[in-house]
């Protein structure tokens, strides 16, 4: 019989909007769920008994499950919170946030316990504030784009007053701020909205890197050591536009005295490149969110350094839509290599 203390639980978990469920560890098989499971998916209470979790996973969200379910397991971390989609009965999709843990006994993991919100108005609200920005942005940048052809017209034309030059420098050096910041957004709001493609060509790596590197090498030692020799099927554009990113970055976050190094490598299936300096670093803690939007560094707190937040996170959509990873390591104090891999299609 269940006890008064039981009851009330119960009637709580019911009440609930939100889906609640146990699962077994073993079998991965429901073994409770509150009323709210049924208005989320569409299955009936008694119908989900003989279900296992990956019945309700599309396939694209099953490695994600299994990260998290693996994450647990190994005790890496108490609990998981993250984003999925879940198959509904009539074959509809519902976009959800699952929040769940292991419950251990004697140290060995016994079930999963977890809470399901339904997230579409979330979504929602975030793909509208994501068109938004597309537009707002779009608007921005047409005039933008003449303002900044126009004052380099204007720069060619004033060469002997030294005043104007210097004027006309700032407002330039002004300009491109703003139009990198614009490129930027405009960028992240394709992105958010799953608008921004790739277009894969045969490239030259390393007349590309070689490119990239002149403007840099002005202002700063860069080394470029290795070679990729041969062609890899990548965007040029997107994959110049991370380099500059990293480029920038190494730059911005080291002294004007410190080389920066590109370290070039091929094995048979992924070619590989890093950019490293010997700046400020990056903190452990820090170092698994700075791909993430808007984040700046804890190194950034006191917002000595001009940014955004946006270049990073820019970098790994990009290498992602490569197929791609992109990562760093660090060291305070010591500087930090940013690495990004490419497949190599045969
Ligand atoms: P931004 O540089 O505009 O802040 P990014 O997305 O390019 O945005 O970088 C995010 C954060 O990562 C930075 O604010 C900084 O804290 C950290 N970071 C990036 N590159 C480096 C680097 N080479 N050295 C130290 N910190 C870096």
């Amino acid at each position: 019989m269940k006890s008064k203390g039981d009851r009330r639980y119960q009637e709580l978990f019911e009440s609930l909007n939100d889906a609640v469920y146990i699962v077994d560890v073993k079998t991965l098989q429901f073994t409770f769920l509150n009323n709210a499971v049924e208005k989320l998916t569409g299955y009936k209470k008694s119908e989900f008994l003989s279900m296992k979790v990956s019945d309700l996973i599309p396939p694209e969200y099953s490695s994600v499950v299994r990260e998290m379910i693996q994450k647990k397991l190994e005790g890496q971390s108490k609990s998981t919170i993250y984003e999925v989609e879940l198959k509904r009965k009539n074959g509809s999709r519902v976009p959800v946030e699952i929040s769940s843990l292991a419950r251990f006994d004697n140290g060995v993991p016994v079930e999963f316990l977890g809470i399901a919100r339904d997230i579409t108005e979330r979504r929602l609200a975030q793909q509208q504030r994501d068109v938004m920005v597309s537009l707002v942005t779009h608007e921005i940048k047409n005039p933008l784009t003449t303002i900044v052809g126009f004052l380099d017209l204007l720069k060619k034309r004033l060469k002997t007053d030294k005043t104007a030059r210097s004027y006309l420098l700032t407002i330039i050096d002004q300009t491109d701020s703003i139009n990198t910041v614009m490129n930027d957004f405009l960028d992240v709001s394709q992105m958010r909205l799953g608008k921004l493609k790739i277009h894969l060509n045969s490239v030259d790596l390393d007349k590309l890197i070689k490119e990239v590197v002149k403007p840099f090498k002005i202002i700063r030692i860069v080394e470029i050591k290795g070679q990729i020799e041969g062609q890899i099927i990548a965007d040029p554009d997107r994959i110049r536009q991370v380099l500059v990113n990293l480029l920038t970055n190494a730059m911005k976050y080291s002294l004007p005295d410190h080389p920066i190094a590109i370290t070039l490598s091929k094995t048979h299936n992924q070619i590989r490149v890093e950019v490293t300096d010997l700046g400020q670093g990056i903190s452990e803690g820090d170092q698994s969110h700075i791909f993430d939007l808007f984040v700046r560094g804890k190194n950034q707190s006191e917002n000595l350094i001009k940014g955004h937040g946006l270049g990073l996170y820019v970098c790994k959509q990009i290498i992602k839509l490569h197929k791609g990873k992109i990562g760093v390591k660090s060291e305070i104090g010591k500087g930090s290599t940013f690495f990004f891999t490419l497949p190599i299609h045969k």
